[in-house]
């Protein structure tokens, strides 16, 4: 597995007065010792002032999604070249809730992480069950086919791919709920898209780090990301304040 990577996901939050918490979060990672990389995905409007800011510093910058066409008349959408442009080396494709929302499907998702790929971008690939799918025992099921079908072709055989994409585990039912899977559980979903990396890309497969996403905190954090296969995490409403999102980072 490579370095962990622990990323911070603001969805629609964050105006120019937040930019001091990223800048917080790079002086901080600058004075404490920490094992994993560490990013932030702003909205899109804060990226490139973000990225701006935050020049010369560890800390990554991501689009929380991008558009599957480099171009063309698509109103309001970002292409990853665009996203790349503006500073970003990370971009969110699949998060549930736009999966949810905007009816992102596995097809979909699929073609915004090839693009992101191919604009040198870090696809972060979300899976995860919804409620109903863990109750009805469909959630590893779920999973493998959101790994197998949202996967850049591209990258099946690649020496490299575990560098060129990462995966985040994110049971729905746990982001932004405060309910956590059981260990257990988080290490069944991780080993289960394991084995969907291997199938789909092949020995690299196990060099993709693997996320876990959904109510991470920093009292919860360091037992998540020592169980087996979790090489990382994303972050929602813990990753605003630099000061509580530090704490995740060094729990590595
Ligand atoms: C997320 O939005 O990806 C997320 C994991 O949110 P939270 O940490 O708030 O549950």
């Amino acid at each position: 597995m490579t370095t962990p990577l622990i990323v911070g996901n603001w969805k629609m939050n964050g105006l120019s007065a937040d930019l001091g918490e990223a800048r917080a979060l790079a002086d901080l990672l600058a004075q404490r010792p920490h094992h994993a990389r560490a990013g932030l995905c702003p909205p899109a409007t804060l990226i490139e002032r973000m990225a701006r800011a935050l020049a010369g510093t560890e800390v990554l910058i991501g689009g929380q999604d991008c558009h599957a066409e480099a171009f063309g008349a698509f109103t309001g959408e970002i292409s990853a070249e665009m996203l790349a442009e503006a500073g970003a080396s990370l971009v969110i494709v699949g998060h549930s809730e736009r999966r949810a929302t905007h009816r992102e499907t596995d097809r979909l998702v699929r073609a915004k992480a090839t693009a992101a790929v191919e604009a040198g971008l870090l696809p972060i690939l979300c899976v995860g069950e919804n409620f109903a799918q863990r109750q009805a025992n469909l959630a590893l099921d779920v999973v493998t086919g959101q790994v197998l079908h949202g996967l850049p072709q591209m990258l099946a055989g690649a020496a490299d791919a575990g560098e060129r994409v990462c995966i985040a585990y994110e049971p729905a039912w746990a982001v932004g709920t405060d309910l956590v899977p059981t260990i257990d559980q988080i290490q069944e979903a991780h080993a289960t898209i394991r084995a969907a990396l291997v199938h789909g890309l092949g020995p690299a497969g196990r060099d993709v780090n693997i996320l876990y996403g959904g109510s991470v905190n920093p009292h919860n954090a360091r037992e998540i990301l020592g169980a087996a296969e979790v090489g990382g995490a994303l972050i929602g409403r813990a990753s605003h304040k630099a000061a509580e999102f530090i704490e995740i980072i060094c729990a590595v």
